[in-house]
């Protein structure tokens, strides 16, 4: 059997890593076309001119908001206009996207540098695109990882603490996804299955936060850099983006997918919903006592969701959350590479005791 695993070129981070920025650039040209969106512009555009000091050519371009078909072309208009030989994406997730596609388009390598740790899209061959309205449109399958993944813990200490806690969450599923696709032998998204390497990184994630996921929420609360967030940045950054790439997707994001039908949930963040993905995941697939246990006990501790209300959906009716699971199983989605049997009866069900147990768990806290 083949099994295939992918990577980004380089993955640097550290407090203040933003000051070797020209230095990691210079590997590939002299004329970038930076990416900022309006939080670097306002924050951190001193940091970013300064670190690109021996690159006189830069050219900055500040990010529109929506990683749409239309704000790629203008990025790409500029970039050539410019005669960029490398891009340089900062900001969110969006604006990274974005800045992945652009640099496709004009065949440069790119340079990404998220400024919150609230997912693992960083370090992916992936962008996902949206109408110019904000609606999903499509996801752009890029033919290769980032150049260079380079995280500054000294800025994601000074984010809003949501957003690391929602990248934990998107992390906590990263173990479970990969764990049932190795045993189904399901595909990764290369559309083989990955090798044993991505199922130990994405091991490595689930301790990793566990053991750090609370330490690193004091830190970014304090807004210091310690070594707790560090290793809780590394593990919602690499080890979640190597995991779910390389080990896989199933029952957790597919669920997360099946939240989204219902506009209640637009308001919170793709972690906040995974996690309730995790959690209802735990019971479809016949999760023993402990490991639930300690799965409800970690998102409680962190300030994860635990019960529907959790993630807007006090009232919901049957027939929503059955619109849930079915959204969850649609055709293709990657709860079919769970190795027990699904349907949306079965992750309704699973949805429902996910709940009452979270609802059980919050009266005796
Ligand atoms: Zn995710």
């Amino acid at each position: 059997m083949l099994t295939t695993a992918i990577f980004p070129g380089r993955y640097v981070q550290g407090a203040h890593a933003l000051s070797i920025l020209g230095e990691e650039a210079a590997r590939f040209g002299t004329r970038p076309l930076v990416v900022e969106d309006a939080f670097v512009v306002n924050h951190l555009h001193d940091s970013v001119t300064a670190a690109l000091a021996d690159m006189p050519a830069a050219t900055f371009e500040q990010f529109g908001g929506e990683c749409s078909q239309n704000e790629i072309d203008q990025l790409v208009e500029q970039g050539r206009k410019a005669s960029c030989d490398v891009v340089i994406g900062i900001g969110g997730g969006k604006t990274l996207d974005a800045s992945k596609a652009a640099a496709h388009a004009l065949e440069c390598p790119i340079i990404i540098i998220p400024t919150i740790a609230s997912t693992d899209a960083p370090c992916s061959a992936l962008s996902v695109i949206y109408t110019s309205e904000g609606a999903f449109e499509r996801y752009l399958i890029l033919p290769r990882n980032p150049d260079v993944v380079l995280v500054d813990t000294a800025i994601i200490a000074r984010a809003p603490v949501r957003f690391l806690v929602a990248g934990i969450g998107d992390a906590l599923s990263t173990w479970f996804e990969a764990e049932s696709c190795q045993i189904k032998r399901a595909s990764n998204m290369t559309g083989r299955p990955g090798p044993m390497s991505a199922h130990a990184l994405a091991g490595l994630c689930y301790d990793t936060i566990l053991e750090y996921g609370m330490l690193a929420k004091a830190a970014v609360e304090a807004q210091s850099v310690t070594p707790a967030l560090e290793h809780v940045v590394e593990a919602n950054t690499l080890l979640s983006g190597l995991g779910f790439e390389s080990g896989g997707l199933a029952a957790c994001h597919a669920i997360h997918n099946g939240l989204t039908v219902l506009k209640q949930t637009h308001d919170y963040w793709h972690g906040e919903k995974v996690a309730i993905g995790v959690l209802a995941a735990l019971f479809l697939t016949g999760k023993p006592t402990a490991q639930i246990d300690e799965v409800f006990t970690f998102c409680a501790s962190v300030g994860l969701p635990t019960t529907l209300a959790d993630l807007g959906l006090k009232d919901v009716t049957d027939e929503q959350l059955m619109q849930v699971a079915e959204g969850a199983c649609a055709p293709g989605e990657t709860i079919h590479n769970e190795p027990v049997e699904v349907s949306p009866e079965a992750v309704f069900w699973a949805l429902r005791t996910m709940d009452v147990e979270g609802r059980r768990r919050a009266t005796m806290a």
